[in-house]
């Protein structure tokens, strides 16, 4: 038996520097495994500096899904994560006459949190930095990988290509993952995507001037607020600088109705009076007009590995529609549930030699194909019926309604 001093480190690449390449990242790296981060895009930390305001955001509700996650890696790592975030500890539904209602979500005053997802990305992507044994390289796109030969090739800007060897591959880089296209070529993989005809757009609501000059919030900050509209609805987050961040979920055919400032104006203040109010009209066109219509897409694979060479996590595995709030808890999940099976199957993070096969690995990855797969179908189809049941839900009570965004 070659003694411990004269083993080597596996080495990870995990692929994407999202909130679950970070998390994953930082998970291995504290195993005692050798990490490699890479991501397409530039440094966050210069794309996030300056004005938030100026920025675009999208703000996610973060549940204990996520928290218990991100502990299983460090017990502290969700209170840093979430310092910026705000406790939501009930919904508020808004109806068209301006009135509205509390709903508690806890008796016990469990509560979940609101975080701009670029914010949480960079808490998590500073831990990783300030994490011995990752190194990150940025600007660094995937274009092609061998899952049999363990290699992976980048594209740099103006610069040679990389090529970078592996023991573990994790594909991390969301719904359009070019891990997962790869995979596809090597492993027996099953693979269906839905896009449903609902469309988001992003607006801002500011903060409102006090009469010292102080900034306060124009709705109640520990509530989602929910303006829910039978085929459509609003929703607003609170960020901590006193703005919300409403997002509109509409069917594409209707938001591309409103073509001009002023159908887009009649349209909001028939629906959402007094969110418009608070928006402000101008605040509301602009964004309406400068902001880009998302798409919402539901995706589903499996199996998730391939032999003891790549997994993929988080919205490269599932990608669901939103109207659960549970995409990204499930991503950060994922890397909680292949951390245990790791360490259950005692996949030990030093090898006598980096590359060899290794059996204990594949069995490992395997199990979690398996024990996750129905976790995550059922999720991904449960945020699915939320949709369609909205949907539906035109020519339904308004209770039903109700019923149907149930989750916020
Ligand atoms: P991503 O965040 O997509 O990160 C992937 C990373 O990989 C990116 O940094 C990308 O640049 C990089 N990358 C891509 N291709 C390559 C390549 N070829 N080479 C190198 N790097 C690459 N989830 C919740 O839990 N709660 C919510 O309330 C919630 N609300 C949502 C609301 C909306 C409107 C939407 C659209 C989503 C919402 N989600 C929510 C889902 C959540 O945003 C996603 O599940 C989450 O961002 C997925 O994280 P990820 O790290 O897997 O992927």
């Amino acid at each position: 038996m070659i003694p411990t001093s004269q083993k080597v480190p596996r080495k990870v690449v995990v692929v994407g520097a999202g909130p679950v390449g970070c998390l994953a990242a930082l998970s291995f790296a504290k195993e005692g495994w050798e990490v490699e981060l890479y991501e397409a895009r530039p440094d966050l930390r210069e794309s996030l500096s300056g004005n938030t305001q100026a920025r675009r955001s999208v703000n996610l509700a973060i549940s204990s899904r996520a928290i218990v996650a991100m502990a299983s890696v460090d017990p502290a790592l969700a209170t840093r994560v979430l310092e910026d975030g705000v406790p939501l500890r009930a919904r508020m539904i808004h109806d068209v006459r301006g009135g509205s209602e509390s709903q508690a979500y806890d008796p016990h005053g469990q509560c979940i949190n609101s975080i701009d997802r670029g914010l949480l990305n960079l808490k998590l992507l500073e831990e990783v930095l300030s994490s011995p044994g990752v190194r990150v390289f940025f600007l660094h796109k995937l274009l092609k990988s061998n899952f049999d030969t363990k290699l992976l090739t980048f594209a740099k800007d103006d610069e040679p290509n990389v090529d970078v060897y592996f023991d573990l591959c994790i594909g991390a880089d969301g719904s359009y993952s070019a891990v997962r296209r790869d995979m596809m070529r090597f492993a027996k993989m099953n693979y269906e995507q839905e896009y449903i005809t609902h469309e988001y757009v992003e607006l801002r609501m500011p903060a409102r001037t006090r009469t010292d000059g102080s900034p306060s919030y124009r709705l109640d900050p520990n509530h989602l607020h929910i303006w829910p509209r039978h085929s459509f609805m609003l929703i607003a987050l609170p960020n901590k600088d006193y703005t919300f961040t409403c997002t509109l979920f509409a069917p594409a055919a209707t938001l591309a109705s409103l073509r001009t400032r002023e159908e887009t104006l009649a349209w909001f203040s028939t629906h959402f009076p007094d969110a418009v109010a608070h928006i402000g009209e101008q605040n509301l066109l602009d964004d309406f007009e400068a902001n880009p219509k998302g798409s919402l897409i539901c995706i589903k694979t499996h199996p998730y590995h391939y032999k003891d060479s790549v997994i993929l996590l988080g919205d490269a595995s599932h990608s669901m529609v939103p109207f659960y709030g549970q995409g990204l808890n499930c991503g950060l999940e994922d890397v909680r549930v292949l951390r245990n099976v790791l360490r259950n199957d005692k996949v030990d993070p030093l090898v006598e030699r980096s590359g060899a096969y290794d059996a204990t690995l594949e069995l490992a990855l395997r199990q979690y194909s398996t024990i996750r797969h129905d976790d995550l179908i059922a999720i991904c189809d449960m945020a699915m019926d939320n949709y369609v049941e909205m949907r539906h839900s035109v020519t339904t009570p308004t209770y039903r309604i109700l019923k149907a965004i149930d989750h916020f």
